[in-house]
């Protein structure tokens, strides 16, 4: 959690600005708020370190997903292809949509791959919500051709893959649209908070009214503007935003310090027989919030967790059985269990979802243990840790065991 490592008096300076004035809002009161914009500011920086030509704060990473996902005009009835290695946030924003999520293979980049989403094709697939998990990236080359020869949507949910990038270009700016999270668990946090960000004009302009009840935000009288759509309250708040603000200025060193300790790790760890790593599709944009070490299966993996266990390891996540990323323990999809009834229950669903075939993400997903980076260790940790988890790993090898 770098964001939250790195949290001081950069922070708090941003925050008083606001508390100066008094102006929360992210609108308006331009007379009161004596120049200070800390969403307009928020949007800057994610565009510096991304290169996205627009960029729209809101609430939180999830209302930025559906935000890109209705923006790109994925609506009622709609077959989106997802991943079941991600945060429920972009099941949910495929559903509450109208949508149906359809789910595909991901590979051993921890991502949708394109035989995945190739297999999970049907006549109605209108779009693709790609997810680049722990702070990597999904393969894209392959991935566009598929996108391309099918005329697909592309949105990237990129909550995980701030400051990641494939082949110099950033997640999130492959499609129409692209999200990033700024919750509390990401590379920079901003309390809670998201950002959409597009290369292409007209979906900002829908996204950025879609995001506030559907306000086109000219002029500075908010009673008198228009409203071209309809839309929702996903606005983020100046005191968000400004934490936002402070946190994105440090991402630069944040993933610089992230490299060095992930590539120390890995050379270490690579001298283990039986530890591999997921796939970086680009080992050059890895923005390394994680090591993400693969063993030859699930028992070894779930052996070496319990050595860690033992050994008084901390830091790691196996999400095989973990509540949160992995769609075995979504019990909530599998029931497809509602507070009211939403689209996908009336018109059906293209797959059972108590009955999902994806043998693969089981199997990589079942071999995957992942450490969170902390641009706070120092490099005697670095080792400390890296000599541990390989004892651990070896104690837990078939041969060992
Ligand atoms: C964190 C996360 C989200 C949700 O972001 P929030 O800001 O918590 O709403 C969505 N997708 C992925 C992959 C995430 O990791």
């Amino acid at each position: 959690m770098p964001g939250t490592e790195l949290f001081g008096s950069e922070e708090r300076k941003e925050i008083n600005d606001v508390l100066e004035t008094g102006i929360l809002f992210r609108y308006n009161h331009d007379q009161q708020r004596n120049g200070v914009w800390k969403a307009r500011d928020f949007e800057a920086e994610v565009k510096k370190i991304t290169g996205a030509k627009y960029a729209h704060a809101v609430a939180n990473g999830t209302a930025g997903i559906a935000t890109a996902l209705a923006a790109s005009g994925i609506g009622t009835g709609d077959e989106v292809i997802v991943p079941p290695f991600t945060y429920i946030a972009t099941i949910e924003a495929v559903l509450f949509l109208g949508a149906i999520p359809v789910f595909a293979e991901v590979d051993e980049t921890l991502c949708l791959s394109a035989e995945g989403i190739k297999a999970a094709l049907t006549p109605k697939t209108k779009a693709v919500c790609l997810v680049h998990m722990c702070g990597g990236m999904a393969e894209m080359d392959s991935i566009m051709q598929v996108v391309k020869d099918n005329n697909l949507i592309l949105v990237e949910d990129a909550g995980q893959a701030f400051a990641a990038s494939y082949k110099g270009t950033s997640t999130g700016l492959f499609g129409q649209a692209g999200s990033y999270s700024f919750d509390f668990f990401k590379i920079a946090t901003a309390g809670e908070g998201g950002v959409l960000v597009t290369n292409d004009e007209a979906t900002y302009k829908l996204a950025d009214s879609y995001a506030d009840h559907g306000h086109d935000h000219i002029g500075n009288n908010r009673g008198m503007e228009q409203h071209p759509i309809l839309g929702f309250n996903y606005r983020i708040s100046e005191l968000h935003a400004a934490v936002g603000v402070a946190q994105t200025r440090k991402v630069p060193h944040i993933r610089e310090v992230n490299r060095k300790y992930k590539s120390m790790l890995t050379e270490i760890l690579s001298q283990t027989e039986g530890i591999s790593f997921a796939t970086l599709a680009d080992p050059d944009g890895d923005s390394a919030t994680f090591l993400n070490i693969l063993m030859p299966d699930t028992e070894t993996a779930g052996r070496t967790v319990a050595e860690f266990n033992k050994a008084g390891v901390t830091g790691f996540n196996y999400w095989f059985t973990n509540m949160y990323h992995f769609i075995n323990q979504w019990d909530h999809i599998n029931g497809l269990k509602t507070a009211s009834k939403l689209p996908a229950q009336l018109l059906g669903t293209p797959q059972d979802y108590n009955n999902l075939h994806l043998p693969k993400s089981q199997e990589v997903i079942g071999r995957l243990i992942s450490f969170g980076i902390r641009c706070t260790w120092t490099e005697d940790e670095v080792k400390a840790l890296a000599n541990k988890i390989a004892a651990c790993a070896k104690a837990a090898m078939p041969v060992n065991a």
